[in-house]
């Protein structure tokens, strides 16, 4: 869905819009949408500045990185930032961001704003670094594979017995 600027009034513009995840183009290595994006958007503009506050909602099938078990997530995150049109190659970064000090800053083409992309950011910028089914998650045995959530492998045990013979096998050799 795009906005053109200049066809903006002078009024807020209030977008509520469900997305299909297929529609799209969310690209996550351990996520995909597992149900439509609920887009609720506020926009206000002074010229071709654009303050844009509102929520996004969905449910994201996630990777534990642990345990690679699938798991569903609740993704709700409201947002309040500025869409300011790319500035010339010449402005430094630091002349904006101190202008606009407390805020959050998104760039756009300054034409015509892509709400897509829009709810795709604020999904991206609400997730975590890594996806953990829960907290106490146990993981993966790194040697046989056994997701220890579920089972006790005996590979640590194997581990501290072969320790442990090598130790009395070195012992048994310094007393000879
Ligand atoms: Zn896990
Ligand atoms: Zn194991």
């Amino acid at each position: 869905m795009f906005i053109e600027i200049e066809d903006l009034q002078e009024d807020p513009l209030h977008v509520q819009h469900v997305f299909r995840p297929a529609d799209l183009p969310f690209e996550h290595r351990d996520a995909t949408l597992e149900e439509p994006v609920a887009l609720d958007l506020f926009l206000t503009h002074k010229d071709r500045d654009l303050r844009l506050g509102g929520t996004v909602e969905t449910v994201l099938r996630c990777r534990c990185c642990r345990c690679l078990r699938e798991f569903s997530r609740r993704v709700s995150s409201s947002f309040d930032l500025l869409y300011l049109p790319q500035p010339e190659k010449s402005t430094p970064d630091m002349e904006i961001e101190l202008k606009y000090d407390d805020m959050d800053v998104g760039f756009y083409d300054g034409v015509c704003l892509d709400v897509d992309l829009v709810a795709v950011e604020q999904i991206e910028l609400s997730l975590p670094m890594r996806f953990i089914c829960r907290e106490e998650c146990r993981g993966l045995c790194y040697r046989c594979g056994a997701n220890l959530n579920e089972e006790a492998c005996l590979c640590a045990k194997e581990e501290t017995d072969s320790r442990m013979a090598a130790l009395l096998e070195f012992r048994k050799r310094m007393r000879q």
